[in-house]
């Protein structure tokens, strides 16, 4: 078969994890005789410096046009660089958050796995790690407090802000059914996040999971609450499979969850719409203390290829392949810069590699 990829390699170490998942991605092609045809598209920092916007009318519909696109990591340090001197909707944020919405991609799958041999970097003790984990938390993106309506007055001399958090039943059913449709093809178990002991559009989400809920009668589901889910997320979190929430619990807890698999240069993610097109990218961003270096790892952009394989292209077997190559790269010994044992005598028993070496590693175990 063939598929036309969007590739949005963007700023800081995007292009050098871009490359290795094309690399592999190439490898998948050769082994089983598909055919990736990849057009650039700019956007962030590097759209910024070229056209003077984070994402033109042109890019939104080069993305259109593609299968699914792929994505590195955009912006720069937030700090020194000269994008974050330009107003907010000028900024390479501004840039992903109107591609979301130009591409309705409301649904935000992000996996959380402990691999085996990474155990050594999870922060829990072993007792808490117990068999490990493997989830994935479905965060809605497209509504919430990211997108309502704000507002920053004077009243008698004091300055109030106000953030709103809208949710409609359309946008609550549509990401419910995504979160059961992958529970189908997990472990069947969905726990969907709210507040609803405060929040009315709490209180309509828990009614609308429900909703939704009763039609896969195969697949079991609770509700919690958001604090309890955080504290649980570090007390037991072998017990999630599918974590469904709203956009910002779902940004602080995604956080969370990857932090306790040990690094984000491991961590995939995938935005999707209620068609077949998805962006996938790292969880990370776009690294600048370590760009252009050659040692970030591309693990995680390399599994943001593999989901698109699984979840655009229904490549499942491929996307497979590429999976058991990244763990048999583990399994092998081989580390990036961030995953390498913090203790040395641990350290003398794998290799370090940089960027390229471990694309070239996991591709040769496809
Ligand atoms: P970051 O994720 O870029 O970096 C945090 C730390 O993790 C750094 O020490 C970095 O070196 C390390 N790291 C991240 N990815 C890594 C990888 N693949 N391999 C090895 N180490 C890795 O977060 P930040 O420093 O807060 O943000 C930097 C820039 O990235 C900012 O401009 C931010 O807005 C942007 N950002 C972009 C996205 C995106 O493109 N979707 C997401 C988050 C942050």
């Amino acid at each position: 078969m063939s598929y036309h990829i969007g590739v949005i390699s963007g700023d800081g170490i995007g292009p050098e994890v871009v490359a290795e998942a094309k690399k592999v991605l190439n490898k998948v092609a050769d082994k089983y005789g598909h055919e990736f045809e990849y057009e650039d598209i700019l956007m962030g920092g590097c759209s910024i410096d070229a056209t003077g916007e984070p994402l033109t009318d042109a890019a939104i519909a080069q993305a259109m046009a593609s299968d699914a696109v792929l994505m590195g990591s955009i912006g720069g340090n937030t700090q020194t660089s000269p994008w974050y001197q330009l107003p907010a909707d000028k900024r390479p944020e501004a840039g992903l958050l109107k591609l979301r919405k130009a591409l309705n991609l409301f649904a935000n799958m992000r996996p959380a796995f402990l691999y085996n041999e990474l155990r050594e970097a999870c922060p829990l003790r072993d007792s808490v790690i117990g068999d490990g984990f493997d989830m994935v938390i479905m965060r809605e993106l497209t509504g919430g407090l990211y997108f309502g309506e704000r507002s920053t007055e004077e009243v008698d001399g004091v300055l109030m802000a106000t953030d709103t958090l809208t949710y409609s039943e359309p946008e609550i059913r549509r990401i419910a059914i995504k979160a059961f449709e992958i529970a189908r093809k997990r472990c069947k178990k969905v726990t969907s996040v709210d507040k609803a002991n405060v929040l009315d559009s709490s209180r309509l989400w828990r009614g609308m999971v429900e909703e939704v809920a009763a039609d896969y009668p195969d697949v079991s589901y609770e509700h919690m609450l958001v604090d309890n889910c955080a504290m649980q997320l570090v007390r037991n979190p072998g017990q999630f499979d599918v974590i469904l929430t709203e956009n910002m619990f779902g940004d602080i807890l995604s956080d969370e969850a990857s932090m306790v698999t040990g690094s984000l240069g491991m961590l995939a993610s995938a935005s999707m719409n209620d068609t077949k097109f998805g962006l996938y990218e790292p969880s990370g961003g776009s690294a600048p203390d370590i760009a252009g270096k050659g040692i970030a790892n591309p693990i995680a952009t390399i599994l943001s290829a593999a989901l698109m394989l699984r979840f655009s292209f229904d490549l499942d077997e491929e996307a497979l392949a590429v999976e058991k190559a990244v763990q048999k790269f583990l399994e092998d010994g081989y580390r990036t810069i961030d995953i390498m044992p913090r203790d040395s005598k641990d350290a003398a028993n794998v290799k370090q590699v940089g960027t390229k070496e471990a694309g070239d590693l996991i591709c040769e175990r496809i």
